[in-house]
């Protein structure tokens, strides 16, 4: 009996020895089971109608269209002070995740862009903007206005710019791009706001969002570190959000494989080069097999779908035979060359060319309204003799002037050209003529951009 008991004692504790394995062995499991970040999926925002509307009032124009040329990067870090405040941006933390960033920003963009693009990145890191009564973490996405408004205004008076207080948070960036667009001749600009999350429950804002970017820009919000993501990657989710302010858009599973973006946006271009059917995962059925990008985090690189978001593409034309749209054979990006139509509609009489030349502002067919580069001058050359025939009327506004050139002798063959402010001309073979047409004649260019 007594032996029984022993037994069943020991059974016991058996039992209780291997429940603890048990248990100790899976905290062991999920302690070491690699965390997954969460997706920044509800990050890309849509630029609101009146921000549009306030740009097109200021007068500026577009700061984010093509990811091409020298882009200024603005880095605006705001800095709670006062009561209330629960983050401190430490200069030596401040200055590694800006060196992240930038290490980040270089190696997905710059290094993977085109040559054609020209592209170099830079920047500009402003101090911490010191703003009272509210810590922007533990703030909301729709009350988030509060601390970029404060902090914005303040950015504004330290550079002496004249502004008007009640303007909106996207034309204080909008405002603020431009000032230092015009003071480093940059050609595009963006501002990336890093908000110190270090000690933020679960390193997001109070409403459980976290790092966001409206497309197109003006600005993004930059959670270090954010929500999930280790320290590490810091650099890459702001880099990510760079992306969104060029137009790309994410490619996480369970977006839409026909959602467009960029430049391409409204173009058949967009499905035929298969701009955005790059979804991860086996539940986008019906998508292009994912590779690796960025805009879903799972590379450093873009994929060719944000390569055109982001105005990388050279589509030349749609043959008219197969239908089928070909790449580009002339070196220059769609946003340069191939794509940017501008129609001349000569009107010939005797001697005489007359007519105007304009600037298609939407190139591909589709996008955001944009003068990547405005007409200068319209001229004809003598081809033989190297006459110079200039044009006697002025230009009518930035993206077109009207123009008559009087030729000497009439019946010369000349070259017609336009000239860009930013460099680059193109040049149509066409005769005066002795005898006026009896229809204006369209012929189709179109104006390259040298970027400085
Ligand atoms: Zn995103």
């Amino acid at each position: 009996m007594e032996r029984l008991k022993l037994v069943a004692r020991n059974r016991w504790a058996v039992i209780i020895i291997l429940l603890m394995i048990v248990v100790v062995g899976i905290g062991i499991f999920l302690y070491l089971w690699p965390k997954q970040p969460t997706p920044l999926v509800d990050d890309a925002l849509p630029r609101p109608v009146f921000a549009q509307a306030f740009n097109d009032a200021l007068g500026i124009p577009e700061q984010s269209a093509f990811m091409t040329g020298r882009v200024g990067v603005i880095t605006v870090p705001p800095q709670c002070t006062g009561s209330g405040c629960s983050e401190t941006w430490d200069p030596a933390k401040l200055a590694q995740v800006r060196q992240q960033l930038e290490q980040e920003m270089r190696a997905t963009w710059q290094d993977h862009a085109p040559a054609s693009a020209n592209l170099s990145l830079e920047f500009v890191h402003l101090a911490p903007v010191l703003i009272t009564g509210v810590e922007p973490i533990q703030t909301t996405r729709p009350t988030k206005d509060v601390w970029i408004k404060q902090m914005m205004t303040r950015v504004m008076e330290d550079l002496g710019i004249e502004h008007n207080t009640e303007a909106n948070i996207f034309a204080q960036a909008m405002i603020v791009n431009e000032h230092h667009r015009q003071q480093y001749g940059w050609d595009w600009v963006v501002t990336i706001m890093p908000v110190n999350a270090e000690q933020a429950n679960g390193h997001k804002f109070a409403d459980g969002t976290h790092s966001f970017a409206y497309i197109g820009g003006p600005f993004a919000v930059w959670v270090v570190p954010d929500n999930g993501w280790p320290e590490t990657m810091s650099g890459r989710v702001g880099d990510h959000e760079f992306g969104h302010l060029f137009g790309a858009l994410d490619t996480y599973a369970g977006t839409s494989c026909e959602q467009t973006g960029g430049y391409l946006r409204n173009s058949p271009v967009s499905f035929v080069r298969d701009s955005t059917k790059n979804r991860n995962g086996a539940s986008n059925p019906g998508c292009a097999p994912h590779v690796p990008n960025i805009m879903d985090m799972t590379g450093p690189a873009p994929a060719p779908s944000t390569r055109y978001q982001a105005g990388w593409g050279d589509v030349a034309f749609r043959d008219p035979e197969t239908g089928q749209w070909m790449p580009g054979t002339d070196g220059w990006l769609d946003v340069f060359g191939a794509g940017r139509f501008d129609g001349v509609v000569l009107n010939k009489v005797a001697g005489t060319l007359a007519g105007t030349a304009t600037i298609d502002q939407m190139p591909v067919g589709g996008g955001t309204a944009t003068v990547v580069n405005s007409l200068a001058r319209v001229y004809a050359v003598n081809p033989v003799t190297g006459q110079e025939f200039v044009y006697n009327s002025l230009p009518q506004d930035a993206t077109g002037v009207s123009f008559v050139i009087h030729c000497v002798p009439v019946d010369a063959p000349l070259n017609l050209c336009l000239e860009g402010k930013l460099g680059g001309r193109r040049c149509l073979t066409v005769n005066a003529g002795s005898n006026p047409d009896p229809e204006p004649k369209i012929f189709k260019t179109f104006l390259p951009i040298v970027l400085n």
